[in-house]
């Protein structure tokens, strides 16, 4: 297997005025950080999902961080492992909040590289099912804002980002292991199916008995 090799490119101009700013306050957080916090976040989802082997992993051996000008957030690029972040949007954090702006930054690279690594069912899982891993993964990094979703809020199970990554959490609390084994199961494929043989319930039926659960408190 070649080996991994780790890129970390473009940082354009919101981005060094970012760091020039944090560098006053002796606080890092320009190319070696987010590299660092790339491998980080990699070595935290591998053990998470415990691909502790090449065989157990997706075919990866480059990822690429950019952090640029662009509308949105971030997103990922799951065909080449482009990881892209909005300067901008991490630039709308006050500067005297650097906690803030580590904070995020931290949490979007959790989140952005769990689509690297994850499995998708061979792209037939739910898109709020694969959203609400990347969150859960995120969720246990603790880097994550305090707007976040509580426990027991939302419509569906497969709404997603924090409503889906609340709800597994709560299946986890049931069965400890459980994110690690979906994961794992929708390597090939996807079905519904799979919260029954996890948890001997449908997902609906679990659902409900979430949302029961909390409308009591
Ligand atoms: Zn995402």
């Amino acid at each position: 297997m070649a080996p991994m090799t780790w890129n970390t490119l473009s940082m354009t101009s919101p981005w060094e005025s970012i760091t020039r700013t944090f560098s006053k306050k002796k606080s890092e957080i320009g190319v070696n950080y987010c590299m660092q916090t790339l491998i980080s976040a990699t070595e935290f989802i591998w053990d998470l999902f415990q691909q502790s082997t090449p065989e157990d992993r997706k075919s990866v051996h480059n990822i690429t961080l950019t952090i640029e000008d662009m509308k949105g957030e971030a997103y990922t690029n799951t065909s080449n492992n482009e990881i892209h972040v909005s300067a901008g949007y991490i630039l709308s954090y006050p500067a005297a909040d650097v906690e803030g702006q580590r904070n995020e930054m931290n949490g979007m690279i959790y989140h952005q590289s769990t689509h690297v690594w994850q499995w998708d069912g061979n792209g037939k899982a739910p898109r709020g099912l694969v959203e609400g891993i990347a969150y859960y993964l995120r969720m246990k990094s603790r880097f994550i804002p305090s707007q976040w979703a509580q426990p027991g809020v939302g419509d569906r199970w497969d709404q997603g980002y924090d409503v889906t990554a609340r709800f597994l959490e709560y299946l986890e609390s049931l069965r400890n292991g459980f994110l690690t084994e979906l994961n794992k199961k929708m390597r090939l494929g996807y079905s519904d199916d799979y919260f029954v043989q996890l948890q001997g319930k449908s997902v609906g039926q679990l659902w409900t008995e979430y949302k029961l659960r909390y409308a009591k408190r």
